[in-house]
């Protein structure tokens, strides 16, 4: 049993899958490292086939009742989950940040605080507004009902994981149906974690399944499953087409989340102290942010004046140990990925790319902090700038007006996020219109409403979640139509 717990921070965190309301082990087991110093932090049980079809079965055998359980009494149990969450904040927050490598102050403020909110906003939203009034339409009383889908596979990634496994895992409990999730194995604890809190919270056995191991090994034979009812992905475009050719035979709906290239347009007319601050937090969580706006395109007129005083206050960024409160960004999540993003700027300086900051690994720290990069000059068909890196590098772009500021902004084969920063309102309201991006932010940046509509076009994904949109995903949506003849009683004369 010992051998099953990991202690991580000061945390214990159980390292098996969690299938029907039990801990179940695998013979095989991968290692989860650190970013902070590539230390093991614990084996992980690896999941195959047979501990995703065990997890299926018992997300199927508890569907029944979890569905016909009155919507108050489900939601009751979700914000019994989120009071877990809120309770083991700093627990969660340490693992979380010992584990992918993002900041202690982030996950203690912002992140963890959210993932409860991913359960209690779903659990109030199905409860108190999840619904539609009934329609007369000619006589006839129609009825939209919102009615759960079954069995929801949830693969996330590791940049924000139990962020982004709760802002799915929320809403499809919240809706009735019973979940099975692959964590991502570069950060699969805060999963494990999560099955705890779910179990004391009241979750019956099976509503939530957690099979642990690597795309290959667990993720594959999930999304291949023939008892899976929704399929949700938050991963690379590459993936995304693995997955879609899996799950095609089964005609699973399928709702992706992915990757991103975000513009960052800068006009003239700008509050430039304000472009300038929103250009340096590109750099959080090390550039590991799908929604990053890494593509800065500035107005000709105060490209230098700009450039200069982005690199300026990006030399100030605090680079180091993300435990560390005073920390501004740390190291990047693994080996493989730190040589990936060396690669991406190894050649965009080959290709001709000017370095105004950073453009390596960061000496005084090494292992896997990459410093703050920020690339001027690069063409723009070359890789950097078309693209996504996922790492904390920036490309410096000139645009002479506002078409060829939108053209530029446009032209990329993602459609994830656009940020645009000017001081004049009738631009914003006709910039925005034509921006090609599931969302776009005008002088901010990542502020977003759970019951917004999130999601991307183009190659940065396939549909929208936030509010009613993540439930038109999960739930079947179904039209009840009532005669008004054919009654045994008569309703007039019963009233009278
Ligand atoms: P990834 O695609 O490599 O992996 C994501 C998940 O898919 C992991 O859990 C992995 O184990 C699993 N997986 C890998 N191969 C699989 C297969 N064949 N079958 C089933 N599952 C498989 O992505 P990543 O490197 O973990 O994450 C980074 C990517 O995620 C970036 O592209 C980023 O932009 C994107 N992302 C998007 C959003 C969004 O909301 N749009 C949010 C965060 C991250």
């Amino acid at each position: 049993m010992a051998q099953h717990i990991a202690v991580v921070e000061g945390v214990s965190v159980d390292t098996r899958h969690w299938i029907g309301g039990e801990r179940v082990a695998s013979q095989s087991t991968f290692d989860d490292t650190s970013p902070i110093d590539e230390a093991v932090l614990a084996s992980i049980s690896a999941g195959s086939s047979v501990e995703v079809d065990a997890a299926v079965s018992a997300a199927r055998a508890a569907f029944p009742a979890w569905a016909a359980m009155p919507v108050a009494e489900r939601s009751a149990i979700l914000r019994r989950v989120a009071e877990g969450i809120e309770a083991r904040v700093e627990d969660l927050a340490r693992v979380e940040t010992r584990d992918n490598g993002a900041l202690i102050r982030s996950h203690r403020r912002g992140v963890m605080p959210r993932v409860a909110m991913n359960f209690r906003y779903f659990a109030d939203y199905a409860e108190q507004e999840l619904g539609h009034p009934d329609m007369e339409v000619r006589g006839h009383r129609e009825r939209v009902s919102y009615d759960p889908a079954g069995v929801v596979a949830i693969i996330t990634p590791w940049n924000a994981p139990l962020m982004l496994a709760t802002w799915r895992i929320g809403p499809a409990l919240a809706a009735g149906n019973c979940v099975v999730l692959k964590p991502p194995e570069w950060a699969p604890l805060t999963a494990s974690l999560l099955a705890d809190i779910c179990h004391e919270a009241g979750l019956p056995a099976g509503v939530f399944n957690m099979v642990q191991g690597t795309g290959a090994g667990a993720g594959a034979p999930l999304t291949a499953h023939p008892d899976i009812n929704r399929l949700s992905f938050t991963g690379s475009v590459p993936t995304a087409g693995v997955i879609a050719k899996a799950a095609a035979p089964n005609i699973v709906p399928l709702s992706y989340e992915l990757g991103g290239k975000s513009p960052l347009v800068v006009f003239a007319d700008s509050d430039l102290d304000l472009a300038v601050n929103l250009a340096v937090e590109q750099f959080d969580n090390a550039g590991q942010v799908c929604l990053g706006a890494f593509r800065i395109l500035v107005q000709e007129d105060i490209a230098d004046e700009f450039t200069a005083r982005v690199v300026e206050k990006a030399r100030t960024i605090k680079q180091g140990d993300p435990r560390d409160e005073a920390t501004d960004i740390s190291a990047l999540v693994s080996r493989t990925h730190f040589d990936k993003v060396t690669g991406f700027v190894e050649r965009a300086v080959a290709d001709g790319a000017e370095v105004l900051l950073g453009g390596g690994p960061n000496e005084d720290l090494g292992g896997l902090y990459f410093s703050p990069t920020i690339l001027a000059g690069a063409k723009p068909e070359s890789e950097i700038i078309c693209e996504e890196v996922f790492g904390p590098v920036l490309t410096v772009q000139t645009f002479t007006d506002e078409a060829e500021a939108v053209a530029m902004a446009n032209d990329s084969r993602f459609g994830l996020a656009a940020t645009l920063v000017t001081g004049d309102r009738e631009r914003a309201e006709r910039v925005s219109h034509l921006l090609d991006a599931g969302t776009v932010w005008v002088n901010c940046f990542f502020v977003r409403d759970l019951g917004a509509p999130f999601g991307g076009n183009g190659k940065s994904g396939i549909g929208r979640e936030g509010g009613i949109w993540s439930f038109d995903f999960y739930t079947n949506i179904k039209n009840s139509v009532f005669s008004p003849v054919g009654w045994n009683t008569n309703d007039a004369a019963e009233e009278a």
